[in-house]
Formats: C-alpha cells, structure tokens, sequence
C-alpha cells in the first residue's frame, strides 16, 4: 500500500517539475554576456538585465535581475568605471520578483513601470497564473517613481524610448523598444528552433491575452526596420530585426 503511494507522490512531483522545467529546456540559452547594438547584457542566473549606456556616466537599466545583492549588475558598472549612484533609471518590463531584485541596491535610481503592473512591482498582487496566483504577495519595498503608459515615447538619454503594453505574462507587461532594440522581457522567448515563443503559460496571467498582445505588437512594429534585435530576459537576443515576432503573429 505504502509503495503505492510513496510511487504515486514521486510520479505527480516529477510531472509538477516537468511543467516546471520543459518551457526553460525550449529556450536558446542566455549568452554569459552579450553587447546589443551599444548595450551590454548582463546574465544574472537564469535571467538577464540590460545596462543602457545614457552618457560618459550615467546609464540605465531594463530590469535589475534576481539577485538582491545586484553582483552581477555592479560588476558590470565597475568594469566601466561607474557605480550604483550612476543608475539614474530602471524600466521594468513586468513585476516578477527575478526582474526587480537588485532594485535596492540603485538608490538614486527613478524606477519606471506600466501603471497597471503596480501593483504586482509594489507586491499587492503576485500577477496571477496557474503557479504564482498562489503566492501571497508581499511588500517589496519599491517605489515606483514613474508609471508609464502604452504608446508613451519618454525621453532617455540620447533615446527616445518607445512604450508598449502587452499584457498576458501579467497585467502591466511591457516592451520598450530603445535604439535597435526591442524588449520583450518574460512576454516572448527564443526557442531553440530559432523562432519566437510566447511566454511559458505555467508561469503566465492568461497564454491567450499573451499571444493576443503579441500579435498586436507585430502589427504596430511590421514596417518598422529601426529594429534590429528583439531582447528577452530569459533566452538569447535574436537578431533578424522584427520578423520573428511577424512570423510568430502569422502562425
Ligand atoms: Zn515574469
């Protein structure tokens, strides 16, 4: 009886792992580091934060990783000469705790997300999904010190950041397209076969409004050809421009 049992707790673990892992096993994998079109990759674990160089010393970034401690982030700035007062802003793709983790450590940093992904950043809400939704959420301790809304174009530096919503991964996603790049943090992936993926569903508010948003972004970007590389937090960039996410619309 008991092995019957113990066999059939092992069988729904290791299916519950599966659901897990498989959607990460899909992924190209994120490169150790990576400059995109004068920006620098930064690999923190199993997800990455983008240092957006704005001046001789001053920089922002997309995301700030999972680590608390920022290690890899801080490195990063002191192999440029630069320390954590020179973060002067941090654009948030969504709210998930491995994508605000070194936040702290930035102090003089104005951190910017979508107005409808503040409460997930500030930790009223845990984004929902099949596995997050039963997360409470706790505070996080972030002060949003600028939301931001969809077809928003704010100044950055010597960019002119384009803001898009694409709700799905969470309520308030975003992408941002700065200089040749466009990021799509956790709303789209490079899959192994080359093509883009929608954000894993397991981890994601609703796989349909997801793959609904994605769809509308390839329609407002299809002729847009300042675009070279498409940005995610947990695969490498992909670097044909926007057609993969056109393509991905067409499927
Ligand atoms: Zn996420």
């Amino acid at each position: 009886m008991w092995t019957v049992v113990a066999l059939a707790v092992i069988v729904i673990l290791m299916a519950a792992v599966a659901v897990v892992a498989v959607p990460f096993m899909t992924l190209q994998r994120l490169p150790e580091e990576a400059k995109i079109n004068g920006m620098s990759l930064v690999k923190d674990g199993f997800v990455s934060a983008v240092l957006v160089p704005l001046s001789d010393h001053e920089v922002a970034l997309v995301d700030a990783g999972n680590d608390v401690e920022g290690k890899a982030l801080l490195a990063e700035l002191s192999r440029r000469g630069l320390g954590p007062d020179d973060v002067k802003a941090i654009l948030l793709t969504h709210g998930h705790s491995d994508h605000n983790g070194g936040i702290a450590k930035f102090p003089k940093a104005q951190v910017m997300a979508l107005a409808a992904e503040v409460d997930v950043v500030e930790g009223r809400s845990s984004g929902g999904g099949p596995i997050l939704r039963w997360r409470s959420p706790r505070p996080t301790g972030i002060h949003l010190g600028r939301t931001l809304e969809d077809g928003e174009v704010m100044p950055l530096g010597p960019y002119q950041v384009r803001v898009f919503a694409v709700p799905g991964h969470t309520p308030g996603s975003a992408a941002y397209a700065i200089g040749e790049n466009l990021f799509l943090g956790d709303s789209a992936n490079h899959g192994k076969d080359g093509r883009l993926k929608a954000a894993p569903w397991v981890f994601s508010m609703s796989a349909a409004q997801n793959r609904k948003s994605l769809v509308e972004l390839a329609r407002r970007l299809a002729s847009d050809s300042s675009i070279k590389t498409l940005v995610f937090a947990h695969s490498a960039p992909l670097e044909r421009g926007v057609a993969p996410l056109v393509e991905f619309a067409s499927r």
